[in-house]
Formats: C-alpha cells, sequence, structure tokens
C-alpha cells in the first residue's frame, strides 16, 4: 500500500468504525460482527502507530464508543431524547483492551512483569455481555445510575435501575458513607427469547442479542416496563479512588457483604499457566450460563499496581479482555436462496436445519457470495458450520467434510436474476454478481422505496407489505412516486380505510421537515449510510453543490475515500438520478442543509424554548437545531419560556401550563417556518401534490 493508500485505508477504517459505532450503541441494531470489528480497530490501531502522522484525537482508536446520540458538551442538565439527564461520571468510565490471542495476554502479562517492581497477583472474571452501569450508594441506600455515555457523562437512568430486581436499593454492614460502584446490566437468555417472542408477535423487529436488548431496555422512558423486561445486574469494579483497600479481589468481595450482587466466577492467578487455565475452563463452562459472557477479564489485583500502570485515553493499562471466539454449530445445509438487494448485489442465503446458538435459534445464515461458497466448498446436504457475532444473521464458516452425503455436488450460482431474469454481471473487483435491470427489476424498485421511508431516512408510516401493495397495483416505480398517490387510489386498494389511508397520508406529509441530511441518506446512494450522509451534507449545504462537485472536491469531506466519491459521483451523473431528486424537489422535501449546525443562525436569539413529544428528527437533533439557532432549551414551562415547541404526542401537563400562562405552542412545521432558509408555508401547500 503506497503512501496515499495509506491515508485513505485509514479514513475508510474510520468511517466504518464510526456507522458501525453508532448502529452498535446508539440503534442497538450492529449489523457486523463483534469480531469483524474488532479486527478493522486492531488494523486503524496498528496504521496509526506505524505512521503517527495520520493519528487524531478524533479517531475511533482514541474514544470510548458513545451511547450518547448527539452529545451537548459540558451541560449536565440537558435532557436527552428519552428524557434523561446527562451527569458527568466523577472517574471516566473505559473501555478494556483487548484481544483474541492468548500470545497477547501474555505480552500484557509480561509488560506488567517489566513495568512494576513489587509482587503482584491477577484476578480473572467472566467478561459479562451487556451494557456498562455505574451505581452510587450514599449512606447506603442507591442514589444514582448512571450509563457509561461517552465515558464523560453518561445518562441519568437511576428510576429504572431502581426496577432491577437484583440491584439493593438498601445495603447492610459496614458499608462507606459513599462510594461509586460498576458493573454490567445484563439480559439473561431466558427473558430475551421471551422479549423477542413478544416483539414479533406484535410486529416489532426483535433484538440481535442479549446485549442489545439489555442495553435498548435500560434506555427505556416507561420504568415499569423495565421492570417487566427480566433484567439482571452483576457487578465488577469500584473505583480505586472511591473506597480505600489494597485489593481489587478484597474491595468486591466488601462488596458481595454489604449484599450486591457481584459475580462469585471470579480467580485469582499467580501466572500465564492458570491464567489460561481459567480461560479454557470457561470458554467451555460458559455455555450452561444462563446469560451471555464474551471473554474473560484479566486484571491486576493490587490496587496499588494498578495505580502505577495508570490508564490510556480509552482503558486500563493494569487489565485486558481476552474475548472468546464467536459461538459455533453444526447443521446440515437444506436448501439455498439467491436474493436480490436494493442495490442489485445478489447474495446466497443457507436455510439449515434449525440449530440452537448463542442462546438464539438459527435457521437462516449468509453465504456472502459465490467466491465465498467456493473456497468454503459448501453443498447442499453438508453439514455446516454456523457462527454468531453480534449481527442477527449468522454466518456459515466451513463444512464438516466427514459427514458429506454421497452424490453432493457443488452449487451452481444462477447466471440470471432469481427475481427478473436479467442476465447477471460482476463488475471488475467486485466479489458479488449484480443484476443491472437497476430501473425493471422489481426487487431493486421495491427494495429503493423501502430504503426510502424506512426509519432512519424518510420515517414514513407504512412497511415492505404496503409497498409491494403500491407496486403491484402500479403506483410507484421511484421514492416520488410516493408523493403522486391520492386517498381515492388508497382507498381502492384492499384493507385501507379512511383512518389508515389518512395518516399515510399525513406521515408522507411530514417528510418535508425531514433534514437534508436523511433526504441525502434516504436516496440510497450506494455506500452512503447515515453519517457519510450527514458529513457529506454538511460539508455541501445543498444537492446542487454537491451535483456540482468534481471527485476531488467530494474528496475533501471528512472519512469520503475514493469508493465513496466514486459511488456519490457516478449518482450524480445519472440523468434518472438527478430526474428522481428534481420529482422529489417538487415535492417539498429538503435538499438544503439549512438550520444545521453548519447553517447556523441568530433567529432563535433570546428565546427560551420547551420541546414536548416527538418530531421528525430525534429530540436530541432538534435541541442542537435551537441551539445553532441562537435559542435556548429549557425542560419545563414557566413565565420565560418564549414557546412551547410540540411534536406529535406532546406532555398533556406542559401544553395545560402553556394555556394557563397564555404560552403558545408551535408546531414543528409552524418553527421550522421560523429558520433561515426553510421554504415557507404557502410554498409548500402550492407543492403539495395530493
Ligand atoms: P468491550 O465490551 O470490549 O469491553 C469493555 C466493557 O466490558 C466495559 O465497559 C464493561 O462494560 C464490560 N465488562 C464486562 N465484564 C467486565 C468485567 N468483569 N470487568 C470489567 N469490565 C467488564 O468494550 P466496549 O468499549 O464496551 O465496546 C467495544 C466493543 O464493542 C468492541 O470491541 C466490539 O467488540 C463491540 N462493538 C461492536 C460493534 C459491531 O458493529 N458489532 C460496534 C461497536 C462496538
Amino acid at each position: 500500500m503506497g503512501y496515499s493508500g495509506v491515508k485513505q485505508r485509514i479514513e475508510e477504517l474510520r468511517a466504518v468504525l464510526r456507522e458501525n459505532s453508532r448502529k452498535y450503541y446508539v440503534d442497538n441494531a450492529p449489523t457486523m460482527s463483534d469480531q469483524e470489528y474488532d479486527f478493522l480497530m486492531h488494523e486503524l490501531e496498528a496504521l496509526e502507530a506505524q505512521y503517527p502522522e495520520f493519528q487524531s484525537p478524533d479517531s475511533p482508536t482514541q474514544r470510548v464508543g458513545s451511547d450518547i446520540d448527539a452529545p451537548f458538551g459540558e451541560n449536565a442538565e440537558l435532557q436527552t431524547g428519552a428524557d434523561f439527564v446527562k451527569r458527568a461520571h466523577r472517574y471516566p468510565m473505559l473501555s478494556l483492551g483487548n484481544t483474541y490471542s492468548i500470545a497477547e495476554v501474555e505480552e500484557f502479562a509480561a509488560r506488567a512483569d517489566k513495568s512494576l517492581d513489587f509482587p503482584f497477583t491477577y484476578c480473572c472474571e467472566l467478561k459479562f455481555d451487556g451494557t456498562a452501569i455505574c451505581l452510587t450508594y450514599r449512606d447506603g441506600k442507591l442514589v444514582q445510575a448512571l450509563t457509561r455515555g461517552d465515558g464523560v457523562q453518561g445518562d441519568d437512568v437511576t428510576e429504572n435501575v431502581k426496577r432491577i430486581s437484583n440491584i439493593p436499593q438498601s445495603l447492610h454492614g459496614d458499608y462507606p458513607s459513599e462510594f461509586e460502584i460498576r458493573g454490567e446490566i445484563l439480559m439473561p437468555f431466558a427473558s430475551f427469547e421471551a422479549l423477542n417472542k413478544e416483539r414479533e408477535d406484535i410486529g416489532e423487529a426483535p433484538f440481535a442479542n442479549p446485549r442489545n436488548a439489555a442495553s435498548g431496555s435500560l434506555k427505556l422512558g416507561n420504568p415499569e416496563e423495565v421492570g417487566r423486561r427480566g433484567l439482571w445486574c452483576t457487578l465488577y469494579h469500584i473505583p480505586a479512588q472511591s473506597v480505600p483497600f489494597d485489593t481489587h479481589d478484597e474491595a468486591l468481595a466488601k462488596a458481595a457483604s454489604w449484599g450486591l450482587p457481584v459475580s462469585e466466577h471470579r480467580r485469582l492467578c499467580k501466572d500465564m499457566d492458570e491464567i489460561r487455565r481459567f480461560i479454557d475452563h470457561w470458554d467451555k463452562a460458559r455455555r450452561d450460563l444462563p446469560f451471555a459472557t464474551d471473554g474473560i477479564v484479566i486484571k491486576i489485583n493490587e490496587l496499588q499496581a494498578q495505580r502505577a500502570l495508570g490508564y490510556t485515553a480509552k482503558s486500563p493499562r493494569w487489565a485486558v479482555a481476552y474475548k472468546f471466539k464467536a459461538e459455533q454449530a453444526c447443521t446440515p445445509l437444506l436448501s439455498i436462496d439467491y436474493q436480490v438487494g436494493r442495490t442489485g448485489a445478489v447474495t446466497p442465503v443457507a436455510n439449515l436445519e434449525p440449530v440452537q446458538l448463542g442462546g438464539t435459534t438459527v435457521k437462516r445464515a449468509t453465504l456472502v457470495n459465490e467466491d465465498q461458497i467456493a473456497s468454503l466448498d459448501i453443498r447442499v446436504g453438508d453439514s455446516v458450520y454456523v457462527e454468531k457475532g453480534g449481527e442477527i444473521i449468522p454466518k456459515i464458516t466451513g463444512v464438516n467434510l466427514d459427514l458429506r452425503p454421497a452424490g453432493a455436488v457443488p452449487p451452481e450460482f444462477p447466471k440470471l436474476c432469481p427475481d427478473c431474469g436479467t442476465p447477471l454481471v460482476k463488475q471488475e473487483g467486485e466479489a458479488k454478481w449484480f443484476c443491472p435491470n437497476r430501473d425493471g427489476c422489481p426487487t431493486q424498485i421495491k427494495g429503493r422505496i423501502i430504503h426510502f421511508i424506512g426509519r432512519k431516512a424518510m420515517n414514513v408510516l407504512a412497511g415492505d407489505a404496503t409497498v409491494d401493495q403500491f407496486y403491484a397495483a402500479g403506483l410507484v416505480r421511484t421514492p416520488s412516486d410516493l408523493y403522486r398517490i391520492n386517498k381515492y387510489q388508497l382507498l381502492s386498494l384492499e384493507g385501507w380505510q379512511e383512518k389508515s389511508a389518512q395518516r399515510f397520508l399525513d406521515s408522507l406529509a411530514q417528510t418535508r421537515d425531514v433534514p437534508f441530511e436523511r433526504v441525502l441518506f434516504a436516496l440510497g446512494i450506494r455506500f452512503v449510510g447515515e453519517s457519510t450522509a450527514r458529513d457529506i451534507a454538511r460539508h455541501f449545504v445543498d444537492i446542487d453543490t454537491i451535483a456540482a462537485a468534481d471527485k476531488e472536491q467530494l474528496l475533501e469531506v471528512a472519512e469520503v475515500g475514493e469508493v465513496i466519491a466514486g459511488s456519490v459521483y457516478d449518482y450524480m451523473h445519472n440523468p434518472a438520478s438527478l430526474e428522481e431528486i428534481a420529482r422529489l424537489k417538487a415535492a417539498g422535501l429538503q435538499f438544503s442543509a439549512a438550520g444545521t449546525a453548519e447553517a447556523a443562525s441568530d433567529t432563535l436569539a433570546g428565546k427560551t424554548i420547551v420541546i414536548s413529544g416527538n418530531f421528525s428528527i430525534s429530540r436530541d437533533d432538534m435541541k442542537e437545531l435551537i441551539i445553532a439557532n441562537g435559542g435556548k432549551c429549557a425542560g419545563s414551562v414557566s413565565g420565560s419560556t418564549s414557546f412551547l415547541l410540540a411534536g406529535s404526542k406532546p406532555g398533556p401537563e406542559k401544553l395545560r401550563k402553556c394555556s394557563q400562562l397564555g404560552i403558545p405552542v408551535l408546531s414543528e412545521a409552524e418553527f421550522r417556518a421560523l429558520l433561515p432558509g426553510a421554504p415557507q408555508k404557502e410554498e409548500v401547500e402550492e407543492l403539495t401534490l395530493f
């Protein structure tokens, strides 16, 4: 790799890691396995170590992954989207250095040996796969529970944590007057299965794994519901500054004597042999635990040694996590489906004899692409090894050749699109076969519309089945066709009634308030994920400037490398895309970033605004928008409130107070009309097509 190649690879890795960190921590819906994520992170660490001139304090290698959607900097009292107050941690909550190799655990031990000139031991513990929590007890009472957040400040989830049955609200014994203790909130497999079944029954997407379910449940706005979810806690760390003990193990034993749930599965080890034995034992024994573990944490036990070794920006130098490789199961491959995606890529998907894996039942697994099938020599009828990392769709990683049935033949990858019959093509440098019939292949057409209406894109109240129905009725071929559908047409379709039709049209009308960066994401440009769309929108401010940009100018956007720049350039030079953009513009969608941080103004200077209800953007983003335009946010309505910005389902108490005090209530559309560059109300109405 040449020098410029290194820079580009670093940028690509940072972009991919940021995007996936967001999916994992904020959306609780990872699409990449932890192992893959960790390997990419290690590649980035190695490149940054080799080329220090490219190091940056913003790099994912230097930051703790944040579960905070849109940080508000120093202000510890600002409320987050789910109405949690953010509070600063007394001691930063960091991550852990991790490895999948015993040799690197040996290196960790050797480094500690070299740096410390007094004897020390190790405390080995299970690495619980949940979400971190920091509890504060004052005078024996639980007074605060904070999530890790961005490591510096976290969400105050005290009320929710009080509903977790094994966390005591009062302690007994000789506890200190005030101390912090940290640990993990977990969702046991049994609660996870029950919750996902319930979600599937009511048509909601299941959680990918117990970790995501625990983290999503802890952030619910309804403590009663949190109590119902069967969460569970285990505690493993008292910050050394917080209480005077000599060793970590002693601190935990004391915490247990006060009634706190401390894991009993820990062992003091004096050398690598004992550490290795602990790891080997739990690599098997963990399968019998009722909750998920993803490794072993090896900590130096003596607090004096911990203090001597200290911390990096991201993790303690006195601990390391050895992560277990993803769990595997072996099961027969029944058949292979070939699925076309919205980009035209054809992915082989394996139908498996159902098998238990990582606490869930697995029936399907991705086979990735033709080369993967060939390189693993997979045949229908084979017993295949399946692995599951963080993602919902597991992967096939190998074949048990001893169990191959006689006569099993290699599968033939289809030559024609399984949906529209067009001959498939493979471009140079691509591993996947594509259906080139972009504008005629039903799955691709519907896939683009489904992406466009998705929750993170335009957030329209409609699902895949509705898109199928519209497509079959000939109503939609591109996303802009949605804006031509009228109520009469809806009512002529099966299952539609006045109320559902109006709800759909209202939800579509609300997409005119969706900010440009999400509209750009909704267009479905290949390789342009949510955060890349945001970076591009903020850099260029409007669509015409993006369309006029050459590849060099596109490369100026932080995190945009050759591949993304090429894809955006091609999209913007395709007449069909430009026509679609023109139609969406005419439908009133936002194609300019007016109102985002870069388009800041002082329009709201001197105004104190209270927000309530749900908006087309997250509440954090709405607060950011207010602040970017010079306004202030307040948590409750008072005489000094300038107006209440009310989304759907605003709080009745806030509305009542406004009417009592004569304070105006503005809808999202009315509010946006105040901001510079926003389309004016009359213009929008004129452009309404139904
Ligand atoms: P981590 O989960 O690898 O390790 C640190 C965390 O371990 C601590 O914050 C703590 O919550 C937990 N922990 C559990 N048991 C513990 C114990 N006994 N002692 C101390 N801590 C214990 O690190 P992280 O910063 O929380 O998350 C980063 C990891 O998350 C990555 O390494 C990756 O595996 C995963 N991740 C995956 C994706 C994805 O797309 N799949 C994206 C982002 C992050």
